[in-house]
C-alpha cells in the first residue's frame, strides 16, 4: 500500500557511519505499515564529528526515537539525558527514545539475542552454562543480558585476553551469581566443553569462513546449542560444523531482527507484527 507522509507522521531512524548498507529502514518501515502505524523511518549518516549537532537537530526536530550504530553507540552516551539498565550494562547505545524533551538510551542487542535464543532454539537462560567466543561490544552486551537472565556461568575465549579480563572486571560485581571463567588454553576449553549449555560466537569469526580457534564440536553434549551472531553468510563453518552434529544451532539474523522488535515496542508501545521484521530480512537477505 502506498504511504502517505503528512504532517502528523511520526518520525524515527537510524544514525551510523556509513549507514547505506543498514537493514533497519527495511525491517522497521515495513513493520510500521504492517501494525498501521503512521510512521517512517529513516537511515542518517552521521560523520562522528558531527554527532552531537546530529543529536541535537534531530531533538529540534521532533524525532520520537532512533537507532544508533558503528561508530557511534559509546560515543552518543555523554549527548543523552539517562540511560536504562540495558545501556549501562552494555556501556553502549543502539535505541534512543524522546520522552518529554530527555533523550533516553537502551541496549536491546543483548536482550534481542535472548529472545532469538528462546524463539529459535527454546534456549531456557536461568542456570545454564555458557561458552562465549569474543570480548567486544557485542559480547558484553550479550553477557550483561545473560546475566540478567540469570546464566550459572559464562566462560570466555577472546584473542586478546586483557579483553576478557577488562569484561569480567566489570560483569563480575555487578552480577555475583555468575560464575566467570576466562579459558586461554585448548586444555582448559577441552575441560568445559562437555557441560557447555550455550555456545555462543560474538566474534566477527566466520565472516571470511574462518573457523574459531580450538573449539571441538563434537565434545559438547547432544543437547548445546550452538549460536552465530554472524549472519552473513548464514551458514558459517561453525554453523555447517553444528548442523553436521545435528546440533540445534542458528545465526544471528534472528537476533538483528529482535533488537528491533525490542527497539520498535520501547518506542510505540505495541509489538510489530509477529514475524514481519524477520521476514523482511530474510526477502532482502535474498534479494
Ligand atoms: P568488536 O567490538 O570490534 O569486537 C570484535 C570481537 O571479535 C573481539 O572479541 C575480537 O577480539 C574478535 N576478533 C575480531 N577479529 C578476530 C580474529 N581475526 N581472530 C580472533 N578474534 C577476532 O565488534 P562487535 O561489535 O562486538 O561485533 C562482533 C560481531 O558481532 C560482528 O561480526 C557483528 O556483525 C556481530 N554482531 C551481530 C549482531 C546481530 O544482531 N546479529 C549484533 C551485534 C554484533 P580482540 O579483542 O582480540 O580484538
Amino acid at each position: 500500500m502506498e504511504q502517505i507522509i503528512t504532517g502528523k507522521t511520526k518520525l524515527y531512524g537510524i544514525i551510523g557511519y556509513p549507514i547505506a548498507h543498514s537493514l533497519s529502514p527495511c525491517m522497521q518501515n515495513s513493520a510500521f505499515a504492517a501494525a498501521g502505524v503512521d510512521a517512517v523511518y529513516v537511515p542518517f549518516p552521521v560523520h562522528p564529528d558531527s554527532l552531537q549537532e546530529a543529536v541535537t537537530g534531530l531533538q529540534a526536530l521532533g524525532i520520537q526515537g532512533f537507532n544508533v550504530t558503528i561508530p557511534h553507540k559509546t560515543a552518543i552516551i555523554p549527548f543523552l539525558h539517562r540511560l536504562d539498565v540495558s545501556a549501562e550494562d552494555a556501556g553502549a547505545v543502539n535505541t534512543v527514545k524522546s520522552i518529554d524533551g530527555l533523550l533516553i538510551g537502551y541496549n536491546t542487542d543483548g536482550d534481542g539475542l535472548l529472545r532469538s535464543l528462546a524463539q529459535d532454539c527454546c534456549f531456557e537462560p536461568k542456570g545454564s552454562n555458557v561458552l562465549m567466543y569474543g570480548a567486544g561490544g557485542a559480547a558484553r552486551g550479550a553477557a550483561a543480558a545473560l546475566c540478567r537472565a540469570s546464566v550459572n556461568s559464562i566462560a570466555i575465549v577472546n584473542r586478546t585476553e586483557q579483553t576478557a579480563l577488562e569484561l569480567v572486571s566489570f560483569l563480575a560485581p555487578r552480577y555475583p551469581q555468575t560464575e566467570f571463567y576466562i579459558i586461554n588454553t585448548p586444555e582448559k576449553l577441552d575441560s568445559v566443553l562437555p557441560g557447555v549449555d550455550l555456545l555462543l560466537n560474538t566474534t566477527s569469526l566466520g565472516m571470511k569462513q574462518e573457523k574459531l580457534p580450538w573449539v571441538v564440536l563434537d565434545k559438547l553434549a547432544s543437547s548445546a546449542i550452538v549460536y552465530d551472531m554472524v549472519y552473513s553468510p548464514p551458514r558459517t563453518p561453525l554453523l555447517q560444523d553444528a548442523e553436521k552434529l545435528s546440533l540445534c544451532c542458528a545465526n544471528g539474523l534472528g537476533m538483528l531482527a529482535c533488537q528491533g522488535e525490542l527497539a520498535f515496542e520501547r518506542w510505540t508501545g505495541i509489538s510489530p507484527l509477529s514475524g514481519c521484521m524477520r521476514q523482511t530480512l530474510e526477502r532482502v537477505c535474498r534479494a
